[in-house]
């Protein structure tokens, strides 16, 4: 539906004084925004780290419950869904090897159900194989992207670092992917592009510019929604979310002043926290600062959830977002509650009192979510710092 048409359903509902209604519409229009869907497919060889790289980007660990199996022996035998936590809407695919028992070389992307797949990622934790190149030329021709993925970077480099005396990990580093690439071209694959992964710190290496050029090759609705569920494992996704929400806060506003031109007195505030509590809930979702995901990240970090909880500042994390809540957070910063008072007061004055009910209501959501949001986005820097060791002042 386009967003005239929510926005007349929601003055309608709000013309019959159906208040109940008029919210709902407005959480279903927040909810389907954020629920497209993105497939990603992750194929390689058994132990090429297919299953750890997919708990990694949903930011879970190898040993929680609803983690990918993994282990040395064949785990993935078949073409399975694991759902990021937060955006269910993202799926990454633990696909079979291809070449694996009923995943034959031949017919494999048909049997994986090529079609429902935005992207491939093709993982190798040694040297690319024949049947990855053949997989990567099949994916082209079906008019699909792939990225090879080299991973386990992070025990290549331990293991040179123990057998070599003038260690350097850069020159290690554009060693293994001079060699992948060589492979690559030796195999037939033009200007290949390799990136390097530990998915053990997924900080560190490529996997920052992997996310990168998902998001470069992605239609722009599809990319919002890949930004979001991306883990936090830097300062630039995290100020590309708040960039992202940003833009949005302006559509809020307006939905919410068109809300507030129906003549019914009462209502706008309560339409408004509506819009707010759904809102601040994707916020404090998409920065992982809801609990669940601050547990998770305690987990993999090893470091104590009360440290991380310690060091926020906004009271909307890591609890159950609701309306008075929201309210009073609002009411304690300054210059809101005015605002708030002055809209509901003006809407008993016909026409002029809409008129001024309306940008005062624009204004007002405006404000109250930017407020939040910079906040949110302060406190998500401040727990992936804490989380990556790399602010001990605190
Ligand atoms: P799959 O069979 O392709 O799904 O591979 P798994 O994800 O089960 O990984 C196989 C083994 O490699 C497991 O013991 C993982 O712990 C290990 N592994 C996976 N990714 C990494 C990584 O980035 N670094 C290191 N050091 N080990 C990894």
């Amino acid at each position: 539906m386009e967003s005239g048409q929510w926005t007349e359903d929601i003055k309608k509902a709000l013309e019959n004084n159906d208040q109940a209604l008029a919210v709902k519409r407005v959480q279903e229009y927040l909810d389907k925004e954020n629920n497209t869907p993105i497939n990603i497919a992750v194929t390689g060889e058994s132990g090429s780290g297919k299953s750890t790289f997919v708990n990694a980007f949903r930011g879970i660990n190898n040993e929680d419950e609803g983690a990918a199996p993994t282990g040395c022996v064949e785990t993935t035998t078949e073409v399975t869904p694991y759902l990021h936590p937060n955006y269910p809407n993202v799926k990454l695919w633990d696909l079979p090897g291809i070449g694996t028992p009923n995943f034959s070389a031949d017919n494999y992307l048909e049997l994986v159900g090529f079609e429902r797949f935005d992207f491939f990622i093709i993982i190798s934790a040694t040297r690319f194989r024949e049947n990855d190149v053949k997989l990567a030329q099949e994916i082209q021709g079906m008019k699909k992207k792939f990225y090879f993925v080299r991973s386990k970077i992070d025990s290549d480099l331990r293991n040179e670092e123990i057998s070599q005396r003038d260690f350097n990990a850069e020159r290690t580093l554009q060693q293994i992917r001079d060699n992948c690439i060589q492979g690559l071209q030796r195999q037939g694959v033009e200007s290949p592009q390799v990136f390097l992964v530990s998915s053990f710190h997924l900080h560190l290496y490529d996997f920052t510019l992997l996310g990168d050029t998902f998001e470069g090759e992605l239609p722009a609705h599809k990319k919002h929604a890949l930004l979001l569920a991306m883990p936090n494992i830097s300062q630039d996704v995290i100020d590309k979310k708040k960039k992202a929400f940003q833009s949005k806060i302006k559509y809020y506003a307006t939905l919410s002043a068109g809300v507030a031109a129906a003549p019914v007195p009462g209502l706008s505030a309560a339409v408004d926290v509506g819009v707010l509590v759904s809102v601040v809930t994707q916020y404090v979702n998409g920065f992982g600062l809801d609990k669940p995901s601050l547990q998770r990240l305690a987990d993999s970090t090893h470091v104590p959830y009360d440290e991380l909880i310690a060091i926020i500042v906004s009271p909307l994390a890591a609890v159950k977002i609701t309306p008075g809540l929201v309210l009073k957070v609002l009411l304690g910063c300054a210059g809101t509650a005015a605002l708030m008072a002055a809209e509901e007061g003006s809407r008993f004055i016909p026409i002029l009192g809409i008129l001024a009910a309306m940008s005062l209501s624009f204004t007002f959501t405006y404000r109250a979510l930017s407020y939040f949001l910079d906040t949110l986005a302060e406190d998500a820097q401040r727990v992936f710092k804490k989380a990556l060791g790399l602010d001990t002042s605190v």
